[in-house]
């Protein structure tokens, strides 16, 4: 009999595996009806039989996911970081509640890390915790930190000193030089103005990188900065905590919280107890899947005319 073992999948190319044997990477080939029933996405824990000993593998089953991320694609994931800069580059907030909706979806626990502080001055400091105290209220976790000057890594590790964790953020945030100083790998880090645009990392697969008890997730510009297409509206407002909150208190049943009269959350939004920046942040993702919809239901539409 032969005989299976859990193995993990740390890298992925068509229908060839890279898994974790032993705390080594060894080749496997993906069973067919492993492709066709669940597909198989690096970070799957695996079912696997021993083809030639102690070197190639086959992937019989993949265990059930936790969670999927989208584009890259990657499974498993227990913790995310996002990467907020306020200089070089400044960051965008609007990404960083898009990613945090994401994250709530798939039960993915989010970190924010402000990196470069290096650059701010004291009264750029404090400007930027006013604007962090919002999350922080939320109770997103924030930590303040400098890749380059290696302040505040301590603390950050021994908040991802366990599982699955990937790096968010926009590009020349410095995510590769934060793996790099808390893990002590050598991730290649490439400058800010040649960054804009594509091209510049050397990885061009989706890679779990196992240091101790973590796996890191270094991908080609992971970004998890767009809607994902199974996000509905009703998602949206469930992705904004002080938004889903105050729901019920809304004079409409189903009010989307944009125009109507009695709405709990612009009621809040007016008296300051909902940041600005926030409920904007909101409306834009809503319009964005709001357009989707709209466009399903006219290719419905045009469909059944046919
Ligand atoms: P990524 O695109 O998010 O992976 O960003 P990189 O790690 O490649 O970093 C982009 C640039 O920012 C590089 O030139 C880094 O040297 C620089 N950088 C990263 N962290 C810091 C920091 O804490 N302070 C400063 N001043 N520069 C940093
Ligand atoms: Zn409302």
């Amino acid at each position: 009999m032969t005989i299976r073992r859990l193995s993990r999948v740390l890298k992925m190319d068509r229908y060839n595996a890279w898994i974790e044997i032993d705390g080594e990477e060894k080749y496997a080939h993906v069973r067919k009806r492993v492709l066709r029933d669940t597909g198989i996405y690096p970070g799957d824990y695996v079912w696997v039989t021993e083809v030639i000993k102690g070197k190639e593998y086959a992937v019989e089953k993949v265990v059930p996911r936790k969670n999927l991320l989208a584009r890259p694609t990657v499974a498993n994931i227990s913790k995310a970081m996002y990467v907020h800069t306020f200089k070089n580059p400044e960051g965008y907030l609007f990404y960083l509640d898009l990613f945090l909706m994401n994250v709530i979806h798939q039960h993915i626990k989010p970190v924010i890390v402000v990196n470069k502080i290096d650059l701010l001055s004291e009264e750029e400091l404090r400007n930027a915790r006013d604007i962090m105290a919002t999350y922080e209220r939320l109770g997103y976790p924030v930590m303040w930190v400098s890749a380059e000057k290696k302040e505040g890594l301590e603390d950050l590790k021994s908040f991802l000193d366990r599982g699955t964790i990937v790096f968010a953020g926009m590009s020349g945030v410095g995510k590769s030089s934060l793996i790099n100083a808390m893990y002590g790998l050598n991730l290649s880090v490439g400058e800010v103005s040649q960054k804009i645009g594509r091209g510049r990392h050397t990885t061009t697969y989706t890679k779990l990188i196992k240091v101790g008890d973590t796996y890191v997730v270094d991908t080609p510009g992971f970004s998890l900065l767009e809607v994902p297409e199974d996000i509905t509206l009703r998602d949206v407002s469930s992705g904004f905590p002080e938004i889903a909150e105050r729901e019920h208190l809304c004079a409409y049943p189903g009010c989307t919280h944009r125009n109507e009269p009695g709405c709990a959350v612009i009621e809040a939004v007016e008296k300051g107890e909902i940041a600005h920046h926030r409920y904007e942040s909101y409306l834009k993702i809503w319009e964005v899947v709001k357009e989707r919809e709209e466009e399903k239901k006219w290719k419905r539409r045009k469909r059944r005319r046919r």
